[in-house]
C-alpha cells in the first residue's frame, strides 16, 4: 500500500467501469480510466492518415479516401479511440441512456486528443455537428454539443451551437457512401439568430461523437466557410 492511500482512503474507480484506479494529482484524463478499458476502446496512434485520422499500415500520409477528395474540401479530424464494441457501449449509454455525466469523461478524453495533436492552432470558438429539432426533443440533448461545451470549458474557449439540421436524414448507418453524400446534401445551415456573428474572425473546432465518411462533417464544415469562417478542425471521440 502507497503512503497516500492512508491520507486519501476512498481510492477512485474508473470512468467507464466499477473497477478501482490508482490516480494521480495532475495526471491526464487516461489516467482515470482503468486499463483494461482503455485497451477496450483502443486509442487511437500514429501511423494515421493526416487529414482524417485513419489508422494507416504502409508509410502513406494520406489515406486512399482522401485523396479522392477535393483540397478545398477537406477537412481534418483527428479522433481520440476506433469504434469498438466497448466505444459502441459507452456511446449508447452516453446517448441513449441520457448519462450526461458522460459528457464530462468523453469530452475530457477529447480535450486530450486536442492539445496532443491541434496545440499550436488558435482556437477562437467550439461548435457541434447539429441534430434535427424532432431527435432533440425524443432525446432531450444533443450529444455533440455537450462534448462542445466541456471540451469550451477546458480550453476556456465559448462553445456557442451555431449549426441546425434543416432536414431530416435517414440513420446514415444504413446507408452506402453515395446514398450518404445525397441524403446529407443542404441538410445543414446557420442558425438564424447566429447570422450576424463575425465569422471572417473565427477559426473554428467542429465536434461530433463518431467519424465515419467524413461527409457530416464535410457539409456542415461547408456551411460555416461560406459563412467566411478562416478555418474548420475536427474533433470526434471515435473513429
Ligand atoms: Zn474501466
Ligand atoms: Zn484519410
Amino acid at each position: 500500500m502507497r503512503w497516500w492511500s492512508s491520507l486519501f482512503p476512498v481510492r477512485p474507480s474508473c470512468w467507464f467501469c466499477d473497477q478501482s484506479i490508482e490516480q494521480l494529482f495532475f495526471a491526464s484524463a487516461w489516467s482515470k480510466v482503468c486499463k483494461e478499458c482503455t485497451v477496450n476502446l483502443s486509442p487511437i496512434h500514429p501511423p494515421i492518415c493526416e487529414i482524417c485520422f485513419r489508422p494507416l499500415d504502409d508509410d502513406m500520409n494520406v489515406c486512399g479516401d482522401c485523396l479522392q477528395i477535393s483540397h478545398r474540401d477537406r477537412v481534418q479530424n483527428v479522433s481520440a479511440v476506433s469504434y469498438t464494441s466497448k466505444t459502441k457501449k459507452v456511446l449508447a449509454r452516453f446517448k441513449y441512456l441520457g448519462d450526461e455525466g458522460y459528457a464530462k469523461y468523453i469530452g475530457t478524453i477529447m480535450c486530450d486528443t486536442v492539445e496532443k495533436h491541434y496545440s499550436p492552432i488558435p482556437f477562437t470558438l467550439i461548435t457541434s455537428v447539429p441534430l434535427h429539432q424532432n431527435r432533440i426533443k425524443e432525446r432531450g440533448f444533443n450529444q455533440s454539443q455537450l462534448l462542445a461545451e466541456q471540451i469550451g470549458k477546458s480550453l476556456g474557449l465559448p462553445a456557442p451551437s451555431l449549426l441546425e439540421r434543416i432536414k431530416a436524414s435517414p440513420p446514415q448507418a444504413n446507408l452506402g457512401r453515395n446514398a450518404r453524400i445525397q441524403s446529407l446534401r443542404d441538410c445543414f445551415g446557420i442558425q438564424p439568430d447566429k447570422m450576424q456573428l463575425d465569422f471572417t474572425s473565427q477559426t473554428i473546432l467542429l465536434v461530433d461523437d463518431v467519424y465515419t465518411t467524413g461527409t457530416t462533417i464535410r457539409e456542415c464544415a461547408k456551411i460555416l466557410r461560406h459563412a467566411g469562417a478562416q478555418t474548420v478542425y475536427a474533433v470526434t471521440f471515435a473513429r
